[in-house]
């Protein structure tokens, strides 16, 4: 039955009752007195209903009563949105184990942190990496438990583009990766991988390298101690000799720097995590560098443009040798004649080292792969310049162990512009 069937069931009942105790009482001689009773009988039957409804609304658990007219769709109606609401909660429930579980199951480490920075939620890989404790540690600030100053100062500052990496020295050495996604009023979900094995592949790598370059260098500074040698005495020497010869020491000093620079990398690379506190005057450092372009490159121009006397924490080699890389690459992709200019100013609170060339510049396309190790834009020409593809992979890194971002600015055959930007 709808409503309004039910409604009209219901009058029909009322005044069937009104008009039958009215007759009845007539008959008895007190029609008011017999309505009113009837009428006081049909209130208590609503009130017995009420409270039914009450106590079944209570306690949802319990079979909801039965009734027929108008009580009987009331009931109705209040058992389907109630069941329909059950089925729902069902669902959310079981979409959240879902999520739940497949979180929990993770290799990885995820924790659940509100705006005030308390434990909502962590799984079991979390408790087996960080020692946190799902629910004890419920509500808890995830820093009280996580005593990792690297990781404090990377969650207060709240700058997540990039994961942290955090060397933990226990009596194994084991490297964590955190990254954090900040979602909805101020919470953020944080995953903590165990990086240890792909960490100690790397520094296997690094120390190869590092170990072959360096055992390199002996037999190399013989063959060519030899070559200059028999050079020097070159008048002794036939002529279809010679040019082989010159040729071989040009290629072994090539070799050299390369060499040279392959350690350098390796050795800015392992340090990379022990942060150097030396206060370098940058200043100081072009004028040097001026002095000794000077004398390595005599017709070359270079102009020092120098706005700032700020001084940067960080490695006054390491520094150096990002700068002069830049300014040798300058000199190299630019005409003779040209001038290479060399700034130090502070912009927007922060400080800006820039190498700029009016030389050939270099195509848009190149410039996301440009300081990867060897990655050349033109072999021919790079060869031809005596380049190592080594330079801006220096200058990469020794950005990265300053805290500061290389940006490459250039327009083909108008000229390039290479900036380390410093945290002010
Ligand atoms: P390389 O030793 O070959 O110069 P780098 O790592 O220093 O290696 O540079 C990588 C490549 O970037 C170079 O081969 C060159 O093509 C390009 N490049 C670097 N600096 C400049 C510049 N100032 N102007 C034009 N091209 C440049």
């Amino acid at each position: 039955m709808n409503a309004a069937g039910a409604w009209l069931v219901e009058l029909r009942r009322l005044v069937l009752l009104s008009i039958g105790a009215l007759g009845v009482g007539w008959v008895l001689g007190f029609p008011w007195l017999v309505l009113a009773l009837a009428l006081l009988a049909l209130l208590g039957r609503w009130l017995y209903q009420l409270q039914r409804l009450q106590r079944w609304l209570a306690d949802p658990s319990i079979e909801p009563p039965e009734a027929r007219g108008i009580w009987g769709v009331i009931y109705d109606r209040l058992y389907k949105v109630q069941r329909s609401a059950q089925e729902r909660q069902a669902q959310l429930q079981s979409r959240l184990d879902y999520l739940q579980g497949s979180l929990s199951s993770m290799h990885d480490g995820a924790i659940m942190v509100n705006a005030k920075g308390g434990i909502e939620w962590s799984n079991t890989a979390a408790e087996r990496l960080l020692g946190l404790r799902y629910p004890a540690d419920r509500g808890q600030a995830l820093l009280n438990l996580v005593r990792l100053p690297e990781f404090h100062r990377y969650f207060l500052a709240a700058a997540f583009d990039s994961p942290l990496q955090v060397t933990i020295k226990a009596e194994h050495v084991q490297y964590l990766q955190f990254s954090v996604t900040s979602f909805g009023g101020g919470d953020r979900l944080v995953f903590v991988r165990d990086v240890t094995k792909e960490a100690q592949l790397e520094q296997m790598r690094r120390d190869f390298v590092g170990n072959v370059s360096h055992e390199l260098r002996t037999p190399l500074t013989v063959i060519k101690g030899y070559l200059e040698t028999i050079l020097a005495n070159a008048g002794q020497l036939e002529s279809r000799y010679r040019r082989p010869l010159e040729q071989m020491e040009q290629q072994a000093a090539r070799m050299e720097s390369l060499l040279k620079d392959l350690l350098w990398l390796s050795r800015i690379e392992s340090v990379r995590t022990q942060p150097r506190r030396e206060q370098v005057n940058i200043c100081a450092l072009l004028e040097e560098l001026e002095d000794e372009l000077h004398t390595s490159h005599p017709g070359r121009k270079l102009l020092l443009e120098l706005a700032a006397i700020d001084t940067v924490a960080g490695d006054y080699r390491e520094l150096h040798s990002a700068v002069s890389n830049l300014v040798l690459n300058a000199f190299k992709y630019s005409k003779d004649d040209s001038i290479v200019t060399v700034g130090w100013r502070r912009e927007g609170g922060r400080l800006l080292l820039s190498v700029q060339d009016q030389g050939i510049g270099i195509d848009m396309v190149h410039l996301p792969r440009l300081t990867e190790r060897f990655y050349r834009v033109d072999d021919s020409r790079s060869s031809a310049t005596g380049g190592t593809g080594l330079g801006l992979a220096i200058v990469k890194h020794v950005a990265a162990a300053h805290r500061a971002e290389l940006r490459i600015e250039s327009t083909p055959g108008a000229g390039s512009t290479f900036t380390l930007v410093f945290p002010g």
